[in-house]
């Protein structure tokens, strides 16, 4: 018979990272070190404590999800930073994503459309010292006009097509990282942008939340 011990979150984390992130080909160290320090229990509602190490997405407010740490990992890699970059991430959630890029960049802007996830996203990254995350509320299709460009885009919600205002706002030689595809599968794609052009590569199936923009928000009414 097997039995599991429930392990302190810091063991949780070192597990986590062997398990789940090196054995499936995540091996930049600073985005393993990221995921090492960065307390994921502490974005999800206290019931889901326990769960926090676990290799999924969990709920969290407002009908969402927190991606999976695999997924938190992989996004990340595929960015490829080195601590220089200017990152604009689209769907702060919870804030761990966004967590984990503040280790990995020298500035991190965040957008979420709901207030109260943004709320408590700048709660727990002000305890946790994420200095460098400026978290704004709106329709992050539309981007950030006011740092542009940015040498980094990440979206984390699933929409058909890159939006154009996000495309505009990327540098070039920049990388974007986004699901795309319907709402019960996409595909997760690494874009670098090329002399203005998209240069895709897939990176893996995926499943993620949709991103709302202002035109399907009003079918929703
Ligand atoms: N990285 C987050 C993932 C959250 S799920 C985490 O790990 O916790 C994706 C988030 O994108 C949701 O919170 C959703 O509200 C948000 N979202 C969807 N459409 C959006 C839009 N147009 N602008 C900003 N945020 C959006």
């Amino acid at each position: 018979m097997v039995f599991s011990l429930p392990l302190n979150p810091e063991s949780a984390r070192q597990e986590m990272v062997a398990q789940q992130l090196r054995q499936r080909g995540i091996l930049d160290p600073r985005v393993l070190r990221a995921l090492r320090a960065i307390p994921r229990e502490r974005f999800v509602a206290e019931p889901l404590h326990k769960h926090a190490y676990e290799d999924r997405a969990l709920p969290i407010e407002c009908g969402q999800t927190i991606s999976q740490p695999y997924i938190v990992g992989l996004m990340s890699q595929a960015l490829q930073l080195s601590g220089q970059e200017d990152v604009l991430e689209i769907g702060t959630g919870s804030g761990y994503q966004t967590a984990i890029l503040s280790q990995l960049a020298a500035r991190v802007t965040s957008i979420e459309r709901h207030e109260p996830l943004s709320r408590r996203a700048a709660h727990i990254l002000r305890i946790l010292g994420c200095e460098n995350v400026q978290l704004e509320v709106g329709d992050g299709t539309q981007g950030c006009s006011a740092n542009t460009p940015f040498d980094r885009i990440i979206v984390t919600a699933a929409t058909q097509e890159v939006p154009p205002d996000l495309w505009e706002q990327l540098a070039e030689g920049g990388i974007l990282v986004i699901p795309l595809g319907g709402p019960s599968q996409q595909e997760l794609f690494e874009i670098r942008k090329i002399n203005g052009r998209q240069q895709r590569a897939m990176l893996c199936k995926c499943r993620f939340v949709p991103l709302v923009d202002e035109e399907s928000e009003r079918d929703e009414e």
